[in-house]
């Protein structure tokens, strides 16, 4: 599925997704600005971004993070397209990692894009914006966001969980990293967020606060718990959590364990 919507007359919001009964099972962003797209959607929708791009043409892409939902579509734009992205991402580009049959039902099977560059460059220029490059290492390893000061944009792929409560994670996931990315990105003066997920937020201080302080006290409370003598599998059945259906399916990429274990030992 992929839906095109503008926003402020001078960025194309795509967004793709597999659909799962006519709705679509989780809608990620790229964004277009100019000729120049943030991330690059899913493979499944890799023939609808071909037809995309025939209204709304791409010379350059900037893929934020190795996730699949993120740089799944980049064969679609190539090889009109200079494909970029930092290191660690880039070798997924090059060879991408096999997936759990679940997530490539989700999201589709990832295409090597042989030709993808690392970018290394502070800041990109589009046009008369200047993007600075900004280190949003905490969702993953390695990820990276793009801030326009002038317009208050960030692009911030998934720097700020989707849900209001986190109560899973992955593993490669730093929780206390992301507190300190999403405090960096709240003391700017952000006019919209363009989030990877929920798609542009405008003014996006108060749902950033929610998930610091949500996060924050959750690591307050099983920190505490740890403190006690509590083990993982015990604060995990304190917590209560309720376990969503396809966890079991995503073969211990998403766990409530990975949550509760960073919070534990992982530091900024
Ligand atoms: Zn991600």
């Amino acid at each position: 599925m992929l839906e095109v919507t503008p926003f402020d007359g001078q960025i194309t919001c795509i967004k793709t997704a597999s659909p799962l009964g006519g709705q679509a099972i989780m809608w990620v962003y790229a964004y277009l600005v100019e000729d120049v797209l943030f991330d690059a959607g899913c493979a499944n929708t890799i023939s609808e971004l071909q037809k995309c791009i025939e209204k709304h043409p791409v010379r350059r892409v900037y893929v934020t993070h190795n996730h699949e939902d993120h740089y799944g579509g980049c064969a679609a734009f190539v090889p009109e397209a200079d494909v970029f992205a930092g290191p660690t991402t880039l070798e997924s580009l090059h060879k991408p990692d096999p997936l759990p049959q679940f997530f490539q039902w989700v999201w589709g099977e990832t295409k090597p894009v042989k030709k993808a560059q690392k970018f290394e460059e502070p800041s990109i220029s589009v046009g008369k914006l200047n993007f600075e490059v900004v280190d949003l290492s905490g969702h993953c390893e390695e990820m990276f966001g793009f801030w326009e000061p002038k317009k208050g944009w960030f692009f911030s792929a998934d720097a700020v969980p989707l849900p209001s409560r986190k109560q899973m994670a992955m593993p490669e996931e730093n929780i206390p990293q992301m507190i300190t990315r999403m405090k960096e990105i709240h003391d700017l003066d952000v006019k919209v967020l363009f989030d990877g997920h929920r798609g542009p937020i405008p003014n996006p201080q108060e749902h950033i606060e929610t998930r610091i302080n949500y996060l924050s006290q959750l690591q307050t409370r099983v920190l505490s718990m740890a403190e006690e003598g509590k083990t993982i599998p015990e604060i995990k059945i304190e917590l209560g959590f309720p376990e969503p259906w396809y966890l079991p399916n995503t073969e211990g990429r998403f766990e409530i364990e990975h949550l509760i274990r960073s919070l534990l030992e992982d530091s900024v």
